[in-house]
């Protein structure tokens, strides 16, 4: 059974959740502050945090940092109409993506069910040439170089590993990895394949991120 923790200061809200998806049968645990959030993550550990980011005691973005830095569990963000800003650096802190307040419960539903899908079906370890990406642990061994690469440079790369050779396109990042389609700024992409390409220059026998240019990336051993 999957177990989401919303964490959430209007009370209707948390409702209306809980009823929907308690009938689609997940378990649903509520929080109605970041500091409680907090507690309660730690507590019983969810399969997914719903997490609005305007909350009293400890902003949202703050919950956000403080889980990231002891978990990788799936993390949906709820967000103001008018908080762009704060979008972008959630999506940034390593949420795996948000709605925007007011939201339809069959889209969050929708949602939810991706998230969670995303991280049940991934494999745990892929091997291009020399390395291998080890989804348990979240390294990448390149022959006896261990390296301890962030969250999303990890899923970037876990997708051009599970294609070797291939062309992963844009979109395909950006719905795989962050888990939206359409975001006008791709340039977090591009900024996360040129940190990759940095750590991975300095092991030999690491593969290559080549630039399909207009269409995305490839890897090669
Ligand atoms: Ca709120």
């Amino acid at each position: 059974m999957i177990r989401v923790l919303v964490v959430e200061d209007e009370a209707s809200f948390v409702e209306a959740i809980k009823v929907s998806f308690e009938r689609e049968g997940f378990t649903v645990d509520s929080a109605a502050n970041g500091r409680q959030g907090l507690e309660r993550f730690r507590e019983h550990p969810p399969d997914l945090v719903l997490l609005d980011l305007m909350l009293p005691e400890i902003s949202g973005l703050d919950v956000l940092r403080a889980i990231r830095r002891e978990s990788d569990v799936a993390v949906i963000v709820v967000s103001a109409k008018d908080a762009e800003a704060d979008v972008v650096t959630a999506l940034e802190l390593g949420a795996d993506d948000y709605v925007t307040k007011p939201y339809s419960i069959r889209e969050l539903l929708a949602r939810v069910r991706a998230a969670t899908r995303r991280r049940g079906t991934a494999g745990t370890a892929v091997t291009v040439g020399a390395a291998t990406l080890d989804r348990d642990a979240y390294l990448l061994r390149v022959g006896e170089a261990v390296i301890d690469l962030p969250r999303k440079e990890f899923e970037v790369l876990m997708l051009l590993m599970e294609h070797p050779g291939r062309v992963v396109t844009r979109e395909d990042f950006l719905d795989k990895v962050w888990g939206y389609t359409f975001f006008g700024d791709t340039r977090t992409l591009d900024q996360h394949i040129r940190r990759l390409r940095r750590r991975l220059e300095e092991h030999p026998g690491a593969p290559v991120i080549e630039t399909v240019r207009g269409v995305g990336y490839r890897v090669t051993a």
